[in-house]
């Protein structure tokens, strides 16, 4: 999963960074409205971490942008302590959830989690595939009750399918979600991933659509 981290604090930015790299999210930052917003609105993120006190232009502001240009991310707004009114006009503006500085990087993740699964329309935090299974609390993933140890990158690829059962995800897409802008992307580079990852879990786990890219199969 990627996500953008929008936060004009340099000591809070690099605490949220570091907290999500170490959930498995692979992260792009700003430290302005106007650079957060450019982003959002031309790369592709799973969920956004946004900053409602912010330089050059407010966070509401950029909400309204991307909301305004389809943009249907989900964000969740970072309020400042007791401000009611700010919590009101970011849930107006079009944010999916909230929290009031300052919070636990545990909640934070926590809510990110729900609003990345109910964007797929998924209940349980129990993602299940046949014998497959991936908590997206822990981050454990297991075939048949047996742990499969994963690399980071192949987490997030096979957590990025599982939040998509059925569904044919193109290779493009993985690898705009897979990896930071900055990252040197190659789309050969998520083959050989999906390689790795098929070693690791029962055959024809993961369909290739010739073509199209690739579909976690409903009975694995
Ligand atoms: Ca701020």
């Amino acid at each position: 999963m990627r996500a953008l981290l929008i936060e004009d604090d340099p000591t809070l930015r690099a605490q949220l960074r570091a907290g999500l790299e170490e959930a498995g999210y692979v992260v792009d930052e700003a430290d302005n409205g106007r650079d957060g917003h450019h982003l959002g609105a031309t790369e592709s993120f799973d969920a956004v971490v946004l900053d409602l006190g912010l330089p050059v232009l407010d966070g509401i502001s950029v909400l309204k942008r991307w909301r305004e240009a389809a943009v249907t991310v989900p964000v969740v707004i970072l309020t400042a302590r007791d401000s009611w009114h700010e919590k009101v006009a970011g849930i107006d503006a079009g944010a999916d959830d909230y929290l009031a500085k300052p919070f636990h990087m545990e909640e934070l993740l926590a809510r990110l989690r729900a609003l990345i699964r109910r964007a797929q329309g998924l209940a349980s935090p129990l993602l299940q595939m046949g014998a497959l299974t991936l908590d997206t609390r822990s981050g454990r993933v297991t075939v048949n009750g047996q742990p499969v140890t994963l690399t980071s990158h192949e987490f997030r690829l096979l957590s990025y399918l599982m939040h998509r059962p059925g569904s044919v995800v193109s290779r493009t897409e993985l690898t705009e979600h897979l990896y930071a802008q900055d990252f040197d992307r190659d789309s050969n580079t998520i083959e050989v991933f999906v390689g790795r990852l098929r070693r690791k879990l029962p055959p024809e786990t993961i369909e290739t659509v010739r073509g199209m890219g690739y579909r976690l199969a409903q009975q694995a």
